[in-house]
């Protein structure tokens, strides 16, 4: 049974039908919002990125970007980077038996910026202390550094005549440095201030070597 167009009004004796509309109606129904730009959160210190948290660079990015902002109108995709910040997106749409690609072209505009562990690291933040003691406490506390460093940032290293005191700006990371260490800390906590209604603690990690 012959098919007209209810957009432009053709034939579809004359011209390919996708579904109800002609081909070149049905091809502009299909809508991929993705902008030309996409503004990009950088960290100037570390070098982070901002998607829905801050995290690092890597070739998944661009398509997590993509995903995020072309819609539902296509089925898969791939991309190419064409230059340096430079990217073609290949879109790929199957409607009955048709398959056919849309390619849209975007950039990356880097937006210089300070992801939150960095902001914090540079305002001397610190959530939680560590105390090394003992004998060995030079020796413990280059290893204990090295672990906590690997997990988020120390503000601040005093040595004194007790031992090191290393000022962290995670307890999480300290928690879990100490425990790959297998060293069991003795715990203690200070209330430090009231942020929003909530109590705030410091936590200390005494660890006797
Ligand atoms: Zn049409
Ligand atoms: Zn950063």
């Amino acid at each position: 049974m012959e098919k007209i167009c209810p957009k432009c009004g053709a034939l579809s004796s004359s011209k390919k039908f996708i579904g109800e509309f002609c081909e070149d109606c049905y091809f502009k129904t299909i809508e991929i919002p993705l902008p030309s730009r996409i503004e990009l959160p950088v960290c100037k210190f570390c070098g982070k990125v901002k998607l829905k948290k801050w995290e690092e660079m890597g070739s998944e990015v661009i398509g997590l970007l993509v995903r995020k902002y072309a819609g539902k109108g296509y089925d898969s995709f791939h991309i190419q980077k064409l230059s340096d910040d430079v990217y073609e997106a290949s879109f790929n749409i199957k409607k009955d038996s048709n398959y056919f690609q849309i390619k849209k072209k975007f950039s990356i505009q880097k937006i210089n910026s300070v992801c939150e562990e960095c902001y914090k690291k540079k305002s001397g933040y610190y959530e939680a202390i560590v105390q090394i003691r003992g004998k060995r406490a030079g020796v413990f506390s280059s290893r204990i550094l090295r672990e906590i460093r690997r997990r988020t940032f120390v503000s601040r290293c005093v040595e004194s005549k007790e031992g090191v005191d290393l000022y962290v700006g995670s307890k999480k990371a300290v928690a879990e440095a100490l425990a790959h260490l297998n060293l069991k800390p003795k715990i203690s906590d200070k209330l430090f201030g009231v942020k929003d209604g909530r109590r705030i603690y410091r936590r200390t990690y005494c660890v006797i070597t």
